[in-house]
């Protein structure tokens, strides 16, 4: 389950609103226990790919330690990441799955239609290793 913020939640919203009709994506920093991550704050991301940025996104490595610095600094940990599906359905892809490598976190995926932010889904990496990871539909709590 993953618990955010209706602050969090409308900002990783706006930021697939900001970006359409390309991907946007960020960082999702809190707390893990258990099952249950709780997001403390977001950190937006450069979507890197510039060969297909409508259907892709790829963040750079080393913002992302820089993030994970941060967050540690102030006692969060990376839990998840988000992006957005520009004109398409709030479900992963093949390549969102093979380019996933964080088991125990979330992926929130946020369709966004014609520039509008619509449905919002948030799926856990499960799994061992990457020969037996897979994506399961997770509980989305906005409090
Ligand atoms: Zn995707």
């Amino acid at each position: 389950m993953l618990k955010l913020s209706q602050k969090e939640y409308s900002e990783i919203r706006r930021h697939g609103e900001e970006t359409y009709p390309h991907e946007c994506c960020g960082v999702l920093l809190g707390q893990m226990d258990g099952a249950v991550r709780t997001v403390t704050s977001t950190a937006r991301c450069s979507n890197t790919r510039t060969d297909s940025p409508q259907n892709r996104y790829h963040i750079d490595p080393k913002e992302l330690i820089r993030i994970q610095r941060q967050g540690r600094e102030h006692g969060e940990d990376v839990i998840g990441f988000y992006h957005s599906h520009p004109d398409h359905a709030a479900h992963w892809s093949p390549t969102d799955l093979a380019e996933a490598h964080w088991i125990g976190c979330s992926y929130v995926i946020t369709r966004v239609v014609e520039g509008k932010a619509d449905v919002t889904n948030s799926f856990e990496l499960t799994g061992t290793d990457e020969a037996n990871k897979a994506f399961v539909g997770e509980t989305l709590e906005v409090r």
